[in-house]
């Protein structure tokens, strides 16, 4: 019987970034990636950690701004690593807190600058008002997109961002231009919580079908019964903000 091959998932800071369920997103992506056939060898990475060698597909989740402020330097140090295997087109994940620190910096309303490692092209400014709640976007490539979001950040995109999203209920990057989360070549940063990968499979199988091709250039997923995900994204749509 051949070997089952191995898919290398790294968390980064679950100690400190891991927020309402983000944590979820790394079980999913577990879960999926053995339905579709595969072992899954699952990393950590945390403040003062070695960075793992082989690394396949990376996820990181949200926090408060003082969590955030506590990963800034050790994220800046491994920043340039995090770009290469972006430019080598590693698919990632970044939820709220670790996705504005994919970009450029997170203003804090109380003025205090932290530097991202400005792999996305974003830039976040804390703001008075939460945006808190549930939240649906629309995408091309995944359709209808659920989770729940709240921050007090406003991100803006630069040209080299793509959105994730087109917000349809709720406040996205900065409740003003419509936009939720962004894109740059397989890396994926967005707001939204929830976890998001449990109600929204295509966006993890998107995750998954990026690193398997990758690493082994064939891919032959299994069919999914998705059932149980469908009943709760339909839940999630009608639920009040
Ligand atoms: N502290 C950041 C903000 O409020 C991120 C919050 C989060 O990760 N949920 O904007």
């Amino acid at each position: 019987m051949s070997e089952k091959r191995v898919i290398n998932l790294l968390q980064l800071y679950p100690r400190d970034m891991n927020i309402y369920g983000d944590w979820g997103n790394a079980l999913v992506l577990m879960r999926r990636l053995q339905w579709h056939g595969y072992h899954v060898n699952l990393l950590s990475y945390n403040v003062g950690d070695e960075f793992p060698e082989a690394v396949d597909l990376i996820v990181g989740g949200g926090g408060q701004d003082s969590g955030q402020a506590k990963i800034g330097d050790d994220l800046l140090k491994i920043g340039p690593k995090l770009i290469d295997l972006a430019e080598d087109d590693v698919p990632m994940l970044m939820i709220c807190g670790l996705y504005q620190q994919y970009g450029h910096f997170f203003k804090t309303k109380d003025g205090q600058v932290i530097q991202g490692i400005g792999l996305l092209d974003i830039e976040t400014y804390g703001g008075e008002e939460r945006m808190i709640g549930n939240i649906v976007s629309e995408s091309d490539e995944f359709g209808t997109i659920v989770g729940y979001e709240n921050h007090s950040g406003s991100t803006v995109l630069g040209a080299k961002a793509q959105p994730f999203g087109r917000v349809i209920r709720g406040a996205g990057n900065n409740g003003k231009d419509e936009t939720e989360g962004a894109r740059y070549r397989h890396v994926i940063g967005t707001y939204m919580h929830g976890s998001i990968l449990p109600k929204n499979p295509a966006v993890a199988d998107y995750l998954i079908e990026k690193a398997v091709m990758r690493k082994f250039g064939i891919y032959h997923p299994q069919v999914i019964d998705d059932h149980i995900a469908e009943t709760a994204r339909e839940t999630a749509v009608t639920r009040p903000r």
